[in-house]
Protein backbone atom coordinates (compact mmCIF):
# COMPACT_ATOMS: atom_id res chain seq x y z
CA UNK A 1 0.00 0.00 0.00
CA UNK A 2 1.08 3.74 -0.19
CA UNK A 3 0.11 6.87 0.58
CA UNK A 4 -2.10 8.18 -2.44
CA UNK A 5 -3.10 12.30 -3.00
CA UNK A 6 -3.60 14.37 -0.42
CA UNK A 7 -7.29 14.77 -0.44
CA UNK A 8 -7.54 16.89 2.83
CA UNK A 9 -4.50 18.92 3.97
CA UNK A 10 -3.94 19.92 7.48
CA UNK A 11 -4.35 23.61 7.25
CA UNK A 12 -7.61 23.04 5.47
CA UNK A 13 -8.59 20.85 8.66
CA UNK A 14 -7.55 22.79 11.31
CA UNK A 15 -9.49 25.92 9.54
CA UNK A 16 -12.46 23.77 9.47
CA UNK A 17 -12.29 23.00 12.92
CA UNK A 18 -11.82 26.33 14.09
CA UNK A 19 -14.83 27.10 12.11
CA UNK A 20 -16.84 23.98 14.04
CA UNK A 21 -15.80 24.69 17.36
CA UNK A 22 -16.95 28.35 16.99
CA UNK A 23 -20.27 27.05 16.16
CA UNK A 24 -20.12 24.32 19.15
CA UNK A 25 -19.16 27.48 21.57
CA UNK A 26 -22.12 29.44 20.22
CA UNK A 27 -24.69 26.94 20.78
CA UNK A 28 -23.46 25.19 24.19
CA UNK A 29 -22.33 28.64 25.90
CA UNK A 30 -23.97 28.26 29.53
CA UNK A 31 -24.02 24.94 29.14
CA UNK A 32 -22.23 21.61 30.93
CA UNK A 33 -20.86 19.76 27.55
CA UNK A 34 -19.84 16.06 27.27
CA UNK A 35 -18.06 15.52 24.08
CA UNK A 36 -18.08 11.81 23.36
CA UNK A 37 -15.25 10.44 21.31
CA UNK A 38 -15.21 7.50 19.51
CA UNK A 39 -12.30 5.39 19.26
CA UNK A 40 -9.50 4.61 18.33
CA UNK A 41 -10.37 6.91 15.13
CA UNK A 42 -12.00 9.76 16.73
CA UNK A 43 -9.15 10.80 19.07
CA UNK A 44 -7.23 13.13 16.78
CA UNK A 45 -9.79 15.35 15.50
CA UNK A 46 -11.61 15.08 19.12
CA UNK A 47 -8.26 16.20 20.53
CA UNK A 48 -7.76 19.05 18.05
CA UNK A 49 -11.24 20.10 17.55
CA UNK A 50 -12.10 20.68 21.45
CA UNK A 51 -9.19 22.75 21.54
CA UNK A 52 -11.26 25.28 19.30
CA UNK A 53 -14.16 25.11 21.50
CA UNK A 54 -13.71 27.96 24.31
CA UNK A 55 -15.87 25.95 27.40
CA UNK A 56 -14.93 24.36 29.84
CA UNK A 57 -15.85 20.34 28.53
CA UNK A 58 -15.56 16.80 29.94
CA UNK A 59 -14.60 13.93 27.83
CA UNK A 60 -15.71 10.72 27.47
CA UNK A 61 -14.49 7.47 25.06
CA UNK A 62 -16.63 4.63 23.65
CA UNK A 63 -14.94 2.10 21.31
CA UNK A 64 -16.82 0.09 18.97
CA UNK A 65 -16.30 -2.16 16.10
CA UNK A 66 -18.32 -3.78 13.70
CA UNK A 67 -18.58 -7.41 12.68
CA UNK A 68 -17.44 -8.46 9.80
CA UNK A 69 -14.97 -7.15 6.73
CA UNK A 70 -12.04 -5.00 7.40
CA UNK A 71 -13.32 -2.18 5.00
CA UNK A 72 -16.86 -2.28 5.01
CA UNK A 73 -19.52 -1.46 7.79
CA UNK A 74 -21.82 -4.65 8.50
CA UNK A 75 -24.22 -2.62 10.84
CA UNK A 76 -23.92 -5.38 13.57
CA UNK A 77 -21.89 -3.26 16.29
CA UNK A 78 -20.30 -4.30 19.31
CA UNK A 79 -19.16 -2.41 21.82
CA UNK A 80 -15.77 -2.85 22.89
CA UNK A 81 -15.75 -0.05 25.93
CA UNK A 82 -18.30 1.73 27.01
CA UNK A 83 -18.84 4.99 28.54
CA UNK A 84 -17.54 5.96 32.03
CA UNK A 85 -19.74 8.19 32.95
CA UNK A 86 -24.11 7.78 32.93
CA UNK A 87 -25.03 10.78 30.68
CA UNK A 88 -28.56 11.03 32.11
CA UNK A 89 -29.40 14.70 31.85
CA UNK A 90 -26.21 15.62 30.13
CA UNK A 91 -25.61 17.68 27.13
CA UNK A 92 -23.77 15.17 24.88
CA UNK A 93 -21.97 15.45 22.09
CA UNK A 94 -20.70 12.41 19.74
CA UNK A 95 -16.96 13.23 18.26
CA UNK A 96 -17.20 10.97 15.21
CA UNK A 97 -13.91 10.83 12.60
CA UNK A 98 -16.06 9.64 9.35
CA UNK A 99 -19.48 8.74 8.09
CA UNK A 100 -19.29 6.05 5.80
CA UNK A 101 -22.97 4.09 5.68
CA UNK A 102 -23.55 5.38 9.00
CA UNK A 103 -24.61 2.29 10.11
CA UNK A 104 -21.97 2.50 13.62
CA UNK A 105 -23.44 5.96 14.09
CA UNK A 106 -27.58 4.75 14.08
CA UNK A 107 -26.91 2.05 15.93
CA UNK A 108 -24.88 4.79 19.08
CA UNK A 109 -27.51 7.16 18.42
CA UNK A 110 -30.23 4.92 19.38
CA UNK A 111 -27.91 3.38 21.93
CA UNK A 112 -27.40 6.51 23.93
CA UNK A 113 -31.04 8.54 23.66
CA UNK A 114 -32.51 5.81 25.54
CA UNK A 115 -29.95 6.92 28.46
CA UNK A 116 -32.02 10.35 28.78
CA UNK A 117 -29.38 12.86 27.84
CA UNK A 118 -30.49 16.19 28.29
CA UNK A 119 -29.84 16.49 24.34
CA UNK A 120 -27.54 13.99 21.98
CA UNK A 121 -25.97 15.80 18.82
CA UNK A 122 -23.18 14.58 16.03
CA UNK A 123 -20.52 15.97 15.00
CA UNK A 124 -18.06 14.08 12.05
CA UNK A 125 -15.23 15.74 9.96
CA UNK A 126 -15.63 13.73 7.31
CA UNK A 127 -18.98 12.60 5.21
CA UNK A 128 -19.05 9.94 2.55
CA UNK A 129 -20.37 10.90 -0.54
CA UNK A 130 -22.43 8.49 -2.89
CA UNK A 131 -23.04 6.59 0.01
CA UNK A 132 -26.98 5.05 0.79
CA UNK A 133 -27.46 5.29 4.53
CA UNK A 134 -30.06 5.91 7.37
CA UNK A 135 -31.03 9.56 7.95
CA UNK A 136 -28.94 10.94 10.47
CA UNK A 137 -28.94 14.59 11.75
CA UNK A 138 -25.01 15.69 11.80
CA UNK A 139 -24.84 19.22 13.52
CA UNK A 140 -21.89 19.92 13.01
CA UNK A 141 -20.04 18.24 9.98
CA UNK A 142 -16.54 18.89 8.20
CA UNK A 143 -15.93 18.01 4.82
CA UNK A 144 -17.75 16.13 2.37
CA UNK A 145 -15.63 13.40 0.53
CA UNK A 146 -16.00 10.95 -2.36
CA UNK A 147 -16.91 7.27 -1.64
CA UNK A 148 -13.14 6.10 -1.76
CA UNK A 149 -11.19 4.60 1.27
CA UNK A 150 -9.03 7.19 3.36
CA UNK A 151 -6.38 7.41 5.36
CA UNK A 152 -4.57 9.53 7.93
CA UNK A 153 -5.61 12.10 10.34
CA UNK A 154 -7.04 9.85 12.90
CA UNK A 155 -8.00 6.82 9.83
CA UNK A 156 -6.13 4.04 9.70
CA UNK A 157 -5.03 1.29 7.12
CA UNK A 158 -4.73 -1.99 9.17
CA UNK A 159 -4.32 -0.42 12.14
CA UNK A 160 -1.85 2.11 10.82
CA UNK A 161 -1.17 5.87 9.42
CA UNK A 162 -3.84 7.38 12.03
CA UNK A 163 -0.69 10.04 12.94
CA UNK A 164 -0.90 11.17 9.38
CA UNK A 165 -1.48 15.17 9.81
CA UNK A 166 -3.79 15.47 6.77
CA UNK A 167 -6.45 13.05 4.91
CA UNK A 168 -5.02 11.20 2.09
CA UNK A 169 -6.65 8.20 -0.48
CA UNK A 170 -4.57 4.78 -0.55
CA UNK A 171 -2.63 3.87 -3.80
CA UNK A 172 -2.88 0.06 -3.88
CA UNK A 173 0.23 -1.37 -5.45
P1 LIG B 1 -20.00 3.47 9.03
O1 LIG B 1 -20.73 2.70 10.08
O2 LIG B 1 -20.42 4.91 8.90
O3 LIG B 1 -20.01 2.77 7.71
O4 LIG B 1 -18.47 3.40 9.41
C1 LIG B 1 -17.87 4.25 10.25
C2 LIG B 1 -16.51 3.74 10.62
O5 LIG B 1 -15.89 2.98 9.57
C3 LIG B 1 -15.59 4.92 10.85
O6 LIG B 1 -15.63 5.36 12.17
C4 LIG B 1 -14.25 4.35 10.47
O7 LIG B 1 -13.69 3.69 11.57
C5 LIG B 1 -14.56 3.33 9.39
N1 LIG B 1 -14.39 3.90 8.05
C6 LIG B 1 -15.35 4.28 7.18
N2 LIG B 1 -14.83 4.77 6.04
C7 LIG B 1 -13.48 4.72 6.21
C8 LIG B 1 -12.36 5.11 5.39
O8 LIG B 1 -12.47 5.62 4.26
N3 LIG B 1 -11.13 4.90 5.91
C9 LIG B 1 -10.92 4.36 7.15
N4 LIG B 1 -9.67 4.21 7.54
N5 LIG B 1 -11.95 3.99 7.95
C10 LIG B 1 -13.21 4.17 7.48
Amino acid sequence: MKIGRTLVSAEEIDAKLEEMGAAITRDYEGKDLLLVGILKGAFVVMADLARHIALPLEFDFMAVSSYGASTKSSGVVRILKDLDEEIDGRHVLIIEDIIDTGLTLQYLMKNLKVRNPASLKLAALLIKEGVERPPLDVAYEGFHIGPEFVIGYGLDFDGKYRNLPYVAVVDEV
